[in-house]
């Protein structure tokens, strides 16, 4: 008998200040005690992963990177998965405080056409890289469903796998995209703070919280193969984010078991209208946060931008992740069409996939350029 559609769709996932304030007042609290018992602990749990995310966890680090490591090759092996963002529009109704491309930051802007989509795919596949993330600004006039929709249809017949990362949709909204030959969704929720998150959108449909909060529910709902979620690090205390995210991770797990969830968390960077903008949060810190969220929730897909600078991505790329960009630009047209155009953040690591490909290797690790051949049906 088939399962009725209302049944599998749970309260969205929510979270008041007074809940988060709470995670926050503890997540300085875990002794080194604490830290071992998670470490040795074969089911890691929510007080498992405080106590990694917390300073007394510092002291393990190597531990920490070591064991993380361990499950990362036990669940894909010594291999790394390489894709690259093709940034469609840096057209943006909303107002986020941190972001070159809000609506009030004098940028030209642009939005491809999908013949300049096509020649930007073609770039990029000259590089070797077969993985597009379809990125754009939140617009939903001008960037909105049929857009995308086009520029699925008319890219998906030449490349392996096509992410998207856009504005939050309706359901009805990624099925089609789904059907056109959408693979992943990427939706980030920045922070989990509400006082901070108030703060930080100031204006536009993003502004709305508890919308964001319900968007990934909605991606799993349409069917979508996989997902992926993360914070912008830096917006506000990052113990207690991480945490937080394993919590509405845990939340869809419970609902779409089937789902495959992967992972990214940025470092807060300067941009355009922001040029002194930092994170707060050290290499130290970021190894630590991404090994505990390893170790905590193994199945996780753990992703690495340009952000970061070569030498931790090296370290990254050979040891807990699965996959990282490579080669990107982050501006409509930074390929081939318009190279010259402001990006919406700076990157770190300007290194070719070839490059990236070549450190792997020599690393033992094997770069995928593409897991799946469209040719074999999706
Ligand atoms: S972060 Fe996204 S929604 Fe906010 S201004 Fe930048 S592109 Fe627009």
């Amino acid at each position: 008998m088939p399962i009725s559609i209302a049944k599998q769709i749970p309260e969205p996932f929510q979270l008041t200040q007074q809940q988060f304030d709470s995670l926050k007042a503890q997540s300085c609290l875990p002794d080194r005690a604490a830290v071992q018992r998670a470490l040795n602990s074969a089911k890691p749990t929510f007080a498992d992963l405080q106590a990694l995310l917390s300073p007394a966890a510092t002291e393990f680090l190597p531990q920490m990177l070591a064991r993380a490591t361990q499950l990362k090759r036990q669940r894909s092996g010594r291999t790394l998965s390489l894709f690259a963002p093709l940034y469609l529009s840096n057209l943006c109704s909303n107002e986020c405080s941190y972001c070159g491309f809000s609506r009030s930051v004098a940028v030209k802007r642009r939005i491809l056409t999908v013949d300049e989509a096509l020649l930007e795919t073609a770039t990029i596949q000259a590089l070797g890289i077969a993985q597009i993330l379809l990125v754009t600004g939140e617009h939903s006039r001008k960037a909105g469903v049929d857009y995308l929709l086009q520029v699925t249809q008319a890219l998906r017949p030449q490349v392996a796998r096509l992410m998207l990362e856009s504005q939050p949709l309706d359901v009805s909204d990624y099925q089609q995209l789904r059907s056109a030959g959408i693979d992943a969704v990427m939706l980030y929720q920045e922070t989990y703070d509400p006082q901070s998150y108030a703060r930080h959108h100031t204006f536009g449909a993003k502004a709305d919280m508890a919308n964001r909060l319900a968007a990934p529910a909605r991606v799993a709902q349409a069917g979508i193969a996989q997902l992926g979620m993360g914070v912008l690090l830096g917006l506000s205390d990052w113990r207690t984010d991480v945490l937080v995210l394993a919590q509405h991770l845990r939340f869809l797990q419970q609902h779409w078991y089937q789902l495959a969830f992967s992972v990214a968390l940025p470092r807060l960077k300067p941009c355009a209208g922001q040029s002194t903008q930092h994170s707060g949060v050290s290499d130290r810190d970021y190894l630590q946060l991404l090994c505990a969220l390893k170790i905590f929730a193994p199945e996780l897909s753990l992703s690495i931008s340009t952000r970061d600078s070569p030498a931790l991505r090296d370290l990254l790329l050979t040891s807990i992740a699965c996959s990282a960009s490579a080669g990107s630009k982050t501006q409509p047209g930074g390929y081939a069409v318009a190279p010259q155009s402001l990006a919406q953040f700076s990157i770190d690591d300007e290194r070719s996939p070839a490059d990236i490909a070549a450190m792997l290797r020599a690393s033992g690790i094997a770069p995928v350029w593409q897991d799946w051949h469209p040719l074999l049906g999706r």
